[in-house]
């Protein structure tokens, strides 16, 4: 092995809730954690605004002020934090080998892989901008349907997660307009009737966006446009919601690791982080297309850090599973 190639105990890729909780607990179990912040310091969270539904933020907090706690906290127990993006990654031997930006090349025991996955976008110009803006744009009704309460909200999307979202926005808001582009769901049975009886949810098939529109600051309605008649008309409205599904950030990893037919990493051993590959772990929306929440992505990064501190200790008799970790 080369002088200049660095070896570590521990890397995490990603820097959402799951890489720094991963981050907080390797550090905790002495694991020298090395962590590549990707090129979204924060991930996903740094496009939200305000988030109210993490325990322990009784006043809420915004998106990116968080990531920054999370970052600090994974600091303050050492861990090594740094720009970088993981080009290519070689699991093929017993050490794990990833390079950093086409360059460095580093060689880890194990690796916790937290780069989450990323919600699509119609790639309107006027979608991005308050998507930026923090205006009224967002791709999760969960984590923002709340601020829309009572008031009238369109989604575009007809797949099981649109269906999903469209009811639970019809629970808060006081109308839902649903842009389905073909005159048919995606989703399944079941989750499209849901829709359909939903009194509050107005269904337009065939159905598109031309722009959405806006006073320059937040969103005030969204100009449709029929595809078989071409016919256009404005919808008063306040959130635009964007529901066409995710992609999960697993492409480097696709010649070694186990995915689904959508990329998501495929659990080896259900309930526990672990991958296809002996000392590599996933955690957060990577491996998540179903619940997708800040709060479940830090249990998934807590469970690969421990996963990844046994498997460290079963493999190398001098390195302890330290006991004092509090969990
Ligand atoms: P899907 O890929 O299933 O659906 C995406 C939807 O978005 C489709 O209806 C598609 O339209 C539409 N779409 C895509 N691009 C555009 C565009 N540019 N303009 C307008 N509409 C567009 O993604 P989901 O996130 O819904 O689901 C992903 C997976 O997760 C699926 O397997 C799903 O079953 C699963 N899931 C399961 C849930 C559950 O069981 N509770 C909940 C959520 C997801 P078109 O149909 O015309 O292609």
């Amino acid at each position: 092995m080369s002088d200049n190639i660095e070896k570590v105990k521990c890397l995490i890729i990603g820097s959402g809730p799951a890489g720094y909780t991963a981050a907080i607990y390797a550090a905790r179990a002495n694991m020298n954690p090395v962590l590549y912040q990707g090129n979204q310091p924060g991930g996903q969270l740094t496009t939200t605004n305000d988030v109210e539904n993490f325990p322990g933020y009784p006043e809420g907090i915004t998106g990116p002020e968080m990531m920054l706690q999370l970052q600090a906290q994974a600091e303050r127990f050492g861990t090594d934090i740094r720009n970088g993006w993981i080009t290519k990654v070689d699991f093929s031997g017993d050490v794990h080998k990833v390079w950093v930006n086409d360059e460095t090349e580093i060689h880890s025991d194990t690796i916790i892989i937290s780069t989450g996955a990323s919600a699509k976008y119609l790639g309107l110009e006027s979608e991005q901008k308050y998507l930026k803006l923090g205006g009224g744009v967002s791709a999760c009704a969960v984590c923002d349907g709340f601020f829309y309460r009572n008031q009238e909200v369109v989604i575009v999307g007809a797949g099981d997660s649109a269906c999903e979202e469209a009811h639970y926005l019809s629970k808060l808001c006081k109308k839902v307009t649903m842009l389905v582009r073909r005159d048919e769901f995606r989703a399944s049975k079941i989750m499209a009737e849901r829709v359909k009886n939903t009194e509050n949810i107005e269904i337009l098939y065939n159905t598109e966006t031309d722009e959405v529109l806006g006073d320059g600051q937040v969103v005030t309605g969204v100009r449709v446009f029929n595809n078989q008649t071409k016919e256009k008309q404005e919808i008063p409205a306040t959130g635009f919601f964007v529901a066409i599904g995710h992609k999960p950030n697993t492409d480097i990893f696709k010649d070694y690791l186990d995915l689904d037919e959508t990329g998501y990493i495929i659990n080896a051993k259900p309930g526990t982080s672990k991958t296809n590959i002996e000392g590599v772990f996933v955690s957060g929306d990577a491996a998540d297309h179903v619940y997708r929440q800040a709060i479940t992505a830090a249990g998934t990064g807590c469970m690969a850090a421990l996963d990844a501190e046994r498997y460290l200790a079963a493999k190398d008799a001098s390195f302890e599973v330290n006991t004092a970790t509090n969990y």
